[in-house]
């Protein structure tokens, strides 16, 4: 199939960047490992594996001091309204099981007035939503905090909905709950990684927060914003992980009612503490992991269906995205709590649309257009042309 399409592959990201030429010895298909640093270089990557013929592993560090975070092309946004920007790369975080610390290095912010300058420029183009990226996001410090960055961004004209990913508990401020309280275009969706609901566990894992803390935390979030989404990533099976520790998790998990999870059965990483004293602490087998990764699933399926289903009968905005990836007849898009909306109505890409809900199920919800609120910041036939041009997710 490869070489019928001519494609090339290629392995990014942090574990590429550890492993390196081992990927390339292992694996005779890969024609080039990159990592998260080389992202800017990718097109010359390519250009060599193509022109030379050679198979390339592009992972050199660049210093947290040196490192030039690329800067997005907003003609390459065209045809979206929904758009990432990266505003801090690195982590100064020393989780046990993760390997960014060692593949993505300290912490660094980008200057406020560079994250700006790209979301002005990105509503020339018709983006109305920005979601602020980072490893760790809400740890910014570009020469503001986050939570004023996040509250400048929202003042920028022509941009409608803030959001960010992905936060570490410890950095949830004073200062960014009020942010939530204040600026209605911030979206009340927080995405905030819990890990495990064991104390013990969370303590191998070099998480330094207790349940307790983070449910305080997560109690001030919902009083400052009402409804507000909560999602979070789970580790089952973490070495040493009691059945009474995953019972915790699980009792969380039914306690908070997260809007969705991002749960995983836990693998080592090279070089990473847990994965040199796994054996020490203790190895939870295969089945035993799966078996409990199941029943958190289970829990979540039921959480989250009663969540949507809140919906039906109700009326939600949306920010058009495109056409309906089950069906191109009808329109995408999300509420402003990130739930995915499929609808019959005609509303442009950008629009902001009042859909009537009929139904509901764990991971969308489906209605009809009731009425148009605001028409996307660029002339519709221009739009459109980029809308046929593109493939929408
Ligand atoms: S905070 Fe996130 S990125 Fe940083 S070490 Fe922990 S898991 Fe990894």
């Amino acid at each position: 199939m490869k070489l019928q399409r001519g494609a090339l592959i290629g392995v990014g990201g942090c574990v590429a960047q550890q492993e390196k030429q081992k990927i390339l010895d292992k694996v005779p298909y890969v024609d080039f490992v990159f990592g998260p640093d080389a992202i800017g270089r990718l097109p010359d990557i390519v250009g060599r594996v193509e022109q030379d013929q050679v198979r390339v592993v592009e992972t050199a560090w660049v210093d947290s001091e040196d490192y030039v975070f690329p800067r997005a092309d907003p003609k390459s946004s065209l045809g979206r309204c929904t758009e990432f920007v990266t505003v801090m790369k690195g982590c100064d975080n020393v989780c046990s099981f993760c390997v960014v610390p060692h593949t993505r290095g300290r912490e660094v912010s980008r200057p406020f007035t560079e994250v700006l300058n790209e979301v002005a420029a990105l509503t020339t183009v018709g983006v109305r939503e920005v979601t602020l990226v980072g490893q760790n996001v809400n740890s910014y410090l570009g020469g503001v905090s986050f939570a004023q960055l996040l509250l400048r961004c929202a003042q920028v004209p022509g941009i409608e909905r803030v959001r960010f990913t992905t936060s570490h508990p410890h950095d949830l401020s004073d200062e960014l709950i009020d942010a939530f309280r204040v600026e209605p275009k911030l979206m009340p969706h927080f995405h905030l990684p819990v890990q495990s609901g064991s104390l013990p566990v969370l303590k191998r894992m070099k998480r330094d927060y207790t349940i307790e803390d983070y449910l305080e935390r997560l109690g001030r979030l919902r009083e400052a914003r009402p409804g507000i989404a909560v999602t979070t990533d789970i580790i089952v099976g973490f070495p040493g992980e009691t059945e009474e520790d995953f019972e915790k998790t699980w009792e969380l998990c039914r306690q908070v009612e997260y809007d969705g999870q991002f749960a995983f059965v836990y693998s080592p990483r090279p070089r990473t503490v847990a994965g040199i004293k796994e054996a020490e602490w203790g190895v939870v087998p295969h089945e035993v992991k799966v078996k409990r990764l199941e029943r958190l699933n289970a829990l979540q399926k039921q959480v989250s269906l009663k969540v949507m289903s809140q919906h039906v009968g109700q009326s939600v905005e949306v920010l058009v995205e495109g056409p309906s990836r089950t069906n191109p007849d009808r329109r995408f898009g999300r509420t402003p709590h990130n739930r995915v909306v499929n609808f019959d109505g005609d509303a442009p890409i950008g629009a902001m649309v009042t859909v009537h809900i009929e139904a509901a199920s764990q991971s969308a919800l489906g209605g009809r257009q009731l009425a148009v609120r605001s028409l996307p910041t660029l002339p519709i036939p221009e739009l459109r042309a980029a809308e046929e041009s593109c493939v929408v997710a």
